[in-house]
């Protein structure tokens, strides 16, 4: 594995600042939260203050990771000199209402593996062919920290999280060798893949009976996609972090390309997400306004729920016209 330095952490923070704030995305997965707290963990015992915001709540099946109760949902800078991380975040709108107060911090340094990442930062360090944002953290943090159990830990369920326990075609021999040298710290796969992913509450499994009633196809049958609002989460006393993964079930259907999950909001907002098996996503999720990876992106339309559905089906079949 190549040993590389990406960031020379521990010069970026000496002396120079009084708060460090480490952001990252809404709705946010396994990457956000384990990259943001391996972070925090590594940085606590510095001599600046550190804190942890994410615009969103942080769903229950992680709070098993060492520092997920410093995660606050809404920021105001502190009086003094502030460095910002953003991590894994493509655009600063993924931070919602605290983007624009981020701008204001001293220095901002965005740490990010998303091929569609704006470069908002003063310093940016963006890895594309980087699996997860916990890749490249491992690689930031293995040269000037000990890497104890609780970072280990952070680090693997980021990493195992974005390449979906390691089947998704990001997964590389460097991700195998990060994942190995995490393992040697003391990590348990199963106990993590136990806690992130085989503890569904039931209503979690009603929601997605729901879900599965919705599948529809286009005439190829390249295309699938399922749909579920609001009222559907409130009839089964579930949140927006419980669809997570659910854009599977229409991608994994032998003929399909691309899977679709379609979630309406009571607001007249459509949160869309795109699974692809061969075709570039990432291309159609930035047109739309949106972002994300060839394989895995998303967006988030305004408009009638019928119309939002016809236009970003349009966008996908024209993949299936070109050449
Ligand atoms: P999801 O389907 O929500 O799991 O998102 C899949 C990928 O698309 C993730 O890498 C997200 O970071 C990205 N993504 C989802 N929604 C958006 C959005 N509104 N803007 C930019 N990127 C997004
Ligand atoms: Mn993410
Ligand atoms: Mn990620």
């Amino acid at each position: 594995m190549r040993d590389s330095n990406p960031l020379n952490l521990r010069s970026l923070i000496a002396g120079n600042y009084d708060h460090i704030y480490i952001f990252t995305h809404l709705r946010p997965d396994g990457d956000a939260i384990g990259s943001s707290l391996a972070l925090a963990n590594a940085l606590k015992t510095g001599c600046n203050t550190v804190e942890v915001f994410c615009p969103d709540v942080i769903p229950s099946r992680y709070s098993f990771l060492p520092g997920v109760d410093l995660f606050q949902d809404s920021f105001t800078a502190r009086e003094g000199k502030g460095l910002a991380f953003i991590l894994d975040c493509s655009d600063l709108r993924r931070l919602n209402n605290m983007g624009d107060k981020v701008l204001q911090l001293d220095k901002i340094v965005n740490i990010d593996h998303h091929i569609t990442n704006e470069k908002f930062g003063d310093v940016n360090l963006i890895d594309a062919s980087a699996a997860s944002t916990g890749e490249i953290m491992y690689q930031i943090l293995q040269h000037d920290y000990e890497l104890n159990y609780e970072i280990s830990l952070c680090l693997y369920v980021a990493i195992s999280s974005d390449t979906g326990s390691f089947k998704y075609e990001n997964t590389t021999p460097q991700t195998m060798e990060i994942a190995a040298r995490l393992l040697e710290k003391g990590i348990n796969p199963s106990y993590v893949s136990q806690k992130i992913f085989d503890e569904y509450p039931a209503s979690t499994v009603f929601l997605l009976r729901d879900a599965l009633a919705s599948l529809q196809f286009d005439a190829t049958e390249k295309i699938a996609w399922m749909v579920v609002n609001d009222e559907t989460l409130r009839k089964h006393g579930a949140e927006a972090s419980d669809l997570d993964g659910f854009v599977n079930y229409a991608k994994n259907i032998k003929s399909v390309e691309v899977g679709i999950f379609f979630y309406q909001t009571d607001n007249k907002e459509t949160k869309v997400g795109f699974r692809s098996k061969t075709v570039d996503i990432a291309s159609v999720a930035y047109s739309l306004g949106g972002g994300g990876h060839p394989r895995a992106a998303g967006c988030t339309l305004r408009g009638e729920p019928e119309e939002v559905i016809d236009k970003v089906i349009q966008s996908v079949t024209q993949l299936f016209c070109k050449g």
